[in-house]
């Protein structure tokens, strides 16, 4: 038996706090190194998005050329690991960074989306919401030269599109009052929304000891709540690739492989 196997079986409601790391073997790329660090160009903020017309627009033509892979990626062992934890009736509640929707995809129900989730857009003046899809319709056919574009895979549904000239590409605006049209995630620089961090706070509070998969906690919205549990003292496991902001921390760390950390959990198909 692992010495995570030990943790999970000693501690029978968990707090599962999930990153980037579990999801890129489904092919989504994470943003930081083993060391935490920035990759590559750190995302747009929420402030450039709202104020910048020229930022939404090299934000929408990005994502509309990544949208066609990422809306399409799939679970991967280390989502069904979690969902058969959650089945074993092991999971208070588990709070992800990604929005990419792929725990609830692999079976989890169990699961708040810290950030929010990349498949809805919504208007930022009124109720107005549209399926991410049928967004993507919207953005093609008002920029059918550009849907023929490729390029490499960024985090969050972003794609490297660079040296074009974004200022021809046209942007819809709100179908009912011709407001901004935004992801409906929470750009660096943006709030998490009080009621979400409320329902995680409870969650820790409620667990015996905290699980972290696939982050590195770089991102306070996220540590914040590891690093109260560990104050309170609930003993806290992490299996990710290299450091965490967190790793004095912990109780047990596994620097391996999601799906390999947690292979245990895995069913036979
Ligand atoms: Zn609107």
């Amino acid at each position: 038996m692992t010495p995570l196997q030990h943790f999970i079986e000693a501690h029978p409601r968990l707090f599962v706090l999930t990153g980037a790391g579990c999801s890129t073997d489904s092919g989504i790329p994470d943003y930081r190194d083993r060391d935490g660090q920035w990759k590559r160009q750190p995302p747009v903020t929420y402030a450039a998005f709202m104020h910048e017309p020229a930022t939404r627009r090299r934000y929408w033509a990005r994502s509309m050329v990544g949208w066609r892979r990422f809306g399409n990626a799939l679970p991967n062992a280390t989502h069904r690991a979690l969902a058969t934890l959650e089945r074993r009736g092991q999971i208070e509640l588990l709070v992800t960074q990604n929005v990419d929707r792929l725990h609830q995809r692999a079976g989890s129900e169990r699961v708040l989306d810290l950030h929010g989730r990349l498949d809805e857009v919504r208007c930022m003046n009124c109720a107005w919401r549209l399926g991410r899809h049928a967004f993507q319709h919207m953005l093609v056919a008002r920029n059918p030269a550009w849907a023929q574009l490729d390029a490499t895979d960024a985090p969050d549904g972003d794609a490297d599109l660079d040296g074009y000239d974004f200022s021809q590409f046209h942007v819809p605006p709100c179908p009912h009052c011709g407001g901004i049209a935004k992801p409906d995630v929470v750009f660096f620089g943006e709030a998490v929304p009080r009621e979400r961090v409320e329902a995680a706070a409870q969650a820790w509070q409620a667990a015996d000891a905290v699980l972290v998969v696939g982050s590195s906690l770089m991102v306070y919205s996220g540590y914040r709540f590891v690093a109260a549990a560990a104050q309170a003292g609930k003993p806290v496991a992490a299996v990710t690739l290299g450091r965490t902001r967190a790793d004095a921390l912990l109780a047990l760390k596994v620097d391996a492989p999601c799906h390999e950390a947690l292979a245990f959990l895995h069913e036979p198909a």
